[in-house]
């Protein structure tokens, strides 16, 4: 498709292997970029936010990565895999519920329909949905480029705001993974959002719960975001739940010590800082407790 702009892109590819789109993307030798759903970056390369790319590289025909699958203990979700797919899937509703309800309040359904979980994690916004539902889940990320492919957890993917250590001009994030939540787990995921919004987050939350048989937490994850220029793992509220009783006190503690260890931003136009607080306070326990009622089968 070519395309007179500026702004814009010359040609748009779009292949049907992965070893295609990394030949394309070493033909144009960095002046092609990956893109999934489009929903983040066609809007803001036609809005001039992005250099010009000589070609896109759409990578949601390639064969097979369209797809959620159940492969050697995980649940495998291609990079052509829509936010509207993550959301009915019914292995990922019961076995990666934070993922699930992440993905959901994702834009509407329009956007959830074309934007893809691999495209939330590339564009590494602090607080991308999906990122921080799949970052509660312990997931991993596989990257394709010129010298083959690899695993990776996916907090180690994360730069800075909207900088990844993806390459997404040379690199393709091919597939994303994480293991079902077990018997005795659980977890869940919340969001403030302004009401009128479709865009940031006041602030985006994912736990993964695991209880013992006498309902002593055995490990646990906490996500968060926008805390900070990366989505976050809060590891010293993580630290304070292990091995303590699941207890609405418990969590009312964890809250503390996540809010101790994050610098909380204020914006004019989405919220305080005291509000912010406000909002982990009081949605933190509430999610914590919702993961470990599922953990004991109790909970929707
Ligand atoms: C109206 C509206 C509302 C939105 N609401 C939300 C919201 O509530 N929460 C939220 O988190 N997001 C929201 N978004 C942002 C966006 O829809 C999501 O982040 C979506 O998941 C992006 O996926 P995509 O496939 O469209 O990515 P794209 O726009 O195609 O790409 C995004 C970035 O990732 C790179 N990329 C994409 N796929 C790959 C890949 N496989 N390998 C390497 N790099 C890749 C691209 O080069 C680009 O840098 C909204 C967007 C719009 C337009």
């Amino acid at each position: 498709m070519a395309n007179a702009s500026p702004n814009r892109w010359d040609r748009y590819y779009t292949p049907a292997t992965v070893a295609e789109a990394i030949e394309l993307l070493q033909q144009y030798d960095g002046q092609a970029r990956v893109v999934g759903g489009g929903t983040d970056l066609l809007v803001e390369t036609r809005r001039g936010l992005h250099r010009p790319a000589q070609a896109m590289v759409d990578v949601t025909n390639i064969g097979g990565l369209d797809t959620i699958t159940s492969d050697d203990g995980h649940i495998v979700m291609g990079c052509g895999v829509t936010h509207s797919q993550i959301v009915t899937n019914a292995l990922i509703i019961e076995r990666g519920s934070c993922l699930a309800e992440s993905c959901s309040v994702i834009g509407g359904p329009q956007v959830r329909n074309v934007g893809t979980l691999a495209g939330n994690v590339a564009h590494a916004l602090p607080a991308g949905d999906g990122t921080i539902g799949l970052l509660a889940l312990g997931g991993e990320i596989e990257v394709a480029g010129e010298g083959g492919s690899h695993w990776m957890p996916l907090q180690e993917s994360f730069k800075g705001p909207g900088k990844s250590f993806i390459d997404r001009h040379r690199q393709i994030l091919t597939r994303l993974r994480f293991t079902p939540t077990a018997e005795r787990e659980g977890s869940a995921h919340h969001r403030v959002m302004r009401p009128q919004g479709l865009c940031l987050p006041i602030i985006s939350m994912g736990v993964r719960v695991k209880l013992d048989d006498d309902d002593t937490i055995s490990a646990v994850r906490i996500s968060m975001g926008p805390v900070g220029p990366v989505p976050y793992l809060a590891e010293t509220a993580m630290d304070v739940l292990v091995g303590g009783p699941a207890t609405p006190e418990q969590f009312r503690q964890a809250a503390e010590v996540a809010l101790n260890s994050v610098s909380l931003r204020a914006s004019k136009y989405r919220a305080s800082h005291e509000y912010r607080e406000q909002m982990v306070r009081t949605f933190l326990p509430m999610i914590l407790n919702r993961a470990v009622e599922r953990a004991q089968g109790t909970g929707l």
